[in-house]
């Protein structure tokens, strides 16, 4: 039996922790701050460890204090603290468009492109043309208009900057009529009023919370009123008694007044979901072809590319906005202007887009194939729990990225429910956090739940492999 003074004064120094072969050999690799950092942590996270035993009584006999114990606890927190603090994960979630995760993935010739640009010099603001300066807008505006059937177009930062220049560039200091069943908020942050009062203009709430008619903008337009704003409903569905004007109806009474209709889509889609028995989504062209003047729309929800507002629409608002005082705070740089061009490339052929663009293909999944990857799952997996508690369940992935809120996505999961007297699923999901790979994944009624839908093929080893490692303990 030991006392606790004595059991501090085994505590290695932290010279003798790095002398350790296993950190004299890490120091090689890995900058030598970070290994000294980690055994001065680790040191210190024993002595409290026995300084809080405090009563000799409670102090385990066996406690290892070996410098090779020691030692191997310092370099595990010493690979923690050198590697990135981004880093790519597996998503097995079944939510394509995951917010917290990144959004889209993109399609590979986008990868190429910003891989490209970002290693060589290149013509952001050059004119190959006429040899003088040339504006990093031009590269993207052409192809989004053949796409869009827009006059014009420009990219800013996000979808939450689009609406804020669009307004504050219209109707700073005038008014904007907004329905009241559209004042929502998305993502924490975007709140249509918020964004509003930001951008300068104020905002006139017309309707009510389930129904909004044509007489009621017009009740409220007035010699202040700059435009009318309609926001689509991303991540909400109303049911049972609702009204809501469409777009067209909305942009004849606009122009009526002489006043532009500016229409936040969310998400920007570009291709017909009905044709792929997903629910109907407005799609861009569609509002542009309906009147609304200018059109709003995130570049990595249902587009499938980089993060990036997109706002089509009227040639001479589109110039307006573009030179706003604050374009420039909110513009895109080379490698968003890259990976969106490689995005949007694909939509020039349909069928190239459905298969390349990573959010497309997932969202087109055929259950028969997902139910094929959860079995070839499972298999893996049951190699590790044995048969026994590994099953396949049917059950339903979804959009995300406040899109298609009510739509429910077929598929078929690799679900996991360990015994009672196992590891706590809370556990593995905690563990399957630090293995490398990470892999999020779904834990529903204590049942670890995998999606294929969002796991690439060729994630399945290495996923497979960190839930061994995390069933064990390991990292
Ligand atoms: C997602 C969304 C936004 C915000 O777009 P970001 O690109 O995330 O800034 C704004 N409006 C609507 C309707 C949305 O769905």
């Amino acid at each position: 039996m030991s006392d606790y003074q004595s059991l501090l004064r085994e505590l290695p120094a932290v010279d003798r922790l790095l002398r350790e072969p296993l950190l004299a050999d890490l120091q090689k690799r890995l900058p030598r701050r970070v290994v000294l950092q980690a055994a001065q942590e680790t040191i210190d996270s024993y002595r409290r460890a026995i300084t809080s035993y405090g009563d000799a009584e409670k102090i385990p006999g066996n406690i290892d204090l070996s410098p090779t114990t020691l030692a191997g606890e310092a370099a595990i927190l010493a690979e923690k603290s050198a590697g990135s603090n981004l880093k790519t994960l597996i998503n097995a979630t079944g939510i394509i468009i995951h917010t917290n995760l990144g959004r889209a993935p993109l399609p590979e010739t986008a990868v190429q492109a910003l891989t490209g640009i970002a290693a060589n010099y290149n013509n952001l603001e050059y004119s190959l043309e006429s040899g003088g300066r040339g504006s990093r807008h031009d590269h993207l505006e052409e192809l989004i208009c053949e796409l869009s059937g827009a006059e014009a177009a420009v990219v800013l930062n996000n979808n939450a900057a689009a609406v804020f220049l669009a307004l504050n560039e219209i109707a700073s200091n005038k008014e904007v009529i907004v329905s009241r069943g559209q004042l929502v908020e998305i993502g924490g942050s975007f709140r249509i009023p918020d964004i509003m009062a930001a951008s300068g203009a104020s905002l006139v709430e017309v309707g009510t919370t389930n129904k909004t008619y044509l007489r009621d903008y017009e009740a409220k337009v007035s010699e202040n009123t700059a435009a009318f704003l309609k926001v689509h409903a991303s991540n909400y569905h109303m049911v049972g008694f609702t009204a809501a004007v469409d777009t067209a109806e909305l942009a004849g009474l606009a122009h009526r007044y002489g006043l532009p209709l500016i229409e936040d889509l969310g998400s920007g889609v570009l291709l017909d979901l009905e044709k792929y028995n997903l629910p109907p989504e407005p799609r861009v062209q569609d509002s542009v072809a309906a009147g609304a003047d200018l059109v709003t729309f995130s570049g990595d929800k249902m587009l499938g590319g980089p993060q990036a507002g997109i706002i089509v629409g009227r040639g001479d608002l589109v110039k307006a906005i573009r030179t706003n005082q604050l374009a420039r705070a909110l513009r895109v740089d080379k490698f968003i202007i890259a990976a969106l061009e490689a995005t949007l490339r694909l939509y020039l052929d349909e069928d190239k887009a459905v298969q390349e663009i990573p959010v497309w293909r997932m969202l087109t999944d055929a259950a028969d194939t997902l139910k094929r990857r959860a079995n070839s799952l499972a298999e893996a997996l049951s190699d590790i729990f044995g048969p026994e508690p590994v099953s396949v369940v049917k059950s339903v992935s979804r959009v995300g990225g406040g899109a298609l809120p009510m739509a429910e996505l077929p598929t078929y999961l690799a679900a996991v429910k360990l015994p009672e007297n196992d590891i706590h699923p809370e556990k593995m999901v905690e563990r399957l956090r630090h293995t490398n790979p990470p892999v999020i994944l779904r834990l529903q009624q204590d049942t670890l739940l995998f999606d294929p839908r969002t796991i690439f093929e060729g994630q399945e080893s290495a996923l497979v492999e960190a839930v061994r490692k995390a069933y064990l303990g390991q990292r």
